[in-house]
């Protein structure tokens, strides 16, 4: 038996609230619900994080992700929703199986993402598109 929560969901091993569910990906009610509907799409096949995906799970997800949003913000009418997804420990991921938050946002609701901004010149901008271009397959 896996020991990948995620994955006991998908398997229906353990309950989980589910609200869509199609070919690659499960969406459901995160146990956490910083806000009141916040859901989190994930791929059915274990993946660690974004860089294990291929291209129709990537696909799957944002589809999902895109229509579920459009189902938060009719039922709960947020005035904003943020789309939420971390990879790696360092990056705040603890559930080591691929998934996006949907997180319905309200004024003054407690969630900071403080964003240092760096502000480089031109040229460093240039060198880091091209490392990031010529390793694109
Ligand atoms: P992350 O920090 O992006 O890896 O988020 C993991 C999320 O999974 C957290 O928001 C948890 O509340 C949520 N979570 C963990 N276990 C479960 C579960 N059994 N059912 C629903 N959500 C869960
Ligand atoms: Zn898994």
């Amino acid at each position: 038996m896996s020991d990948c929560v995620f994955c006991r969901i998908v398997a229906k091993q353990i309950p989980a609230t589910v609200v869509h569910e199609d070919e690659h990906t499960l969406a459901f009610m995160d146990i956490g619900q910083v806000n009141p509907g916040h859901v989190l799409i994930a791929v059915k096949k274990h993946a660690d994080n974004i860089f294990a995906l291929d291209d129709a799970q990537a696909a799957a997800v944002f589809r999902a992700a895109a229509r579920v949003s459009r189902a938060i913000r009719d039922a709960f009418s947020p005035p904003g929703l943020s789309v939420y997804q971390a990879n790696g420990k360092v990056a705040g991921q603890t559930v080591f199986h691929f998934h996006v938050h949907l997180l319905p946002r309200h004024e003054a609701d407690g969630m900071e993402l403080t964003w240092p901004v760096k502000n480089p010149p031109r040229e460093k901008l240039v060198e880091y598109a091209e490392r990031i271009r010529a390793r694109l397959a």
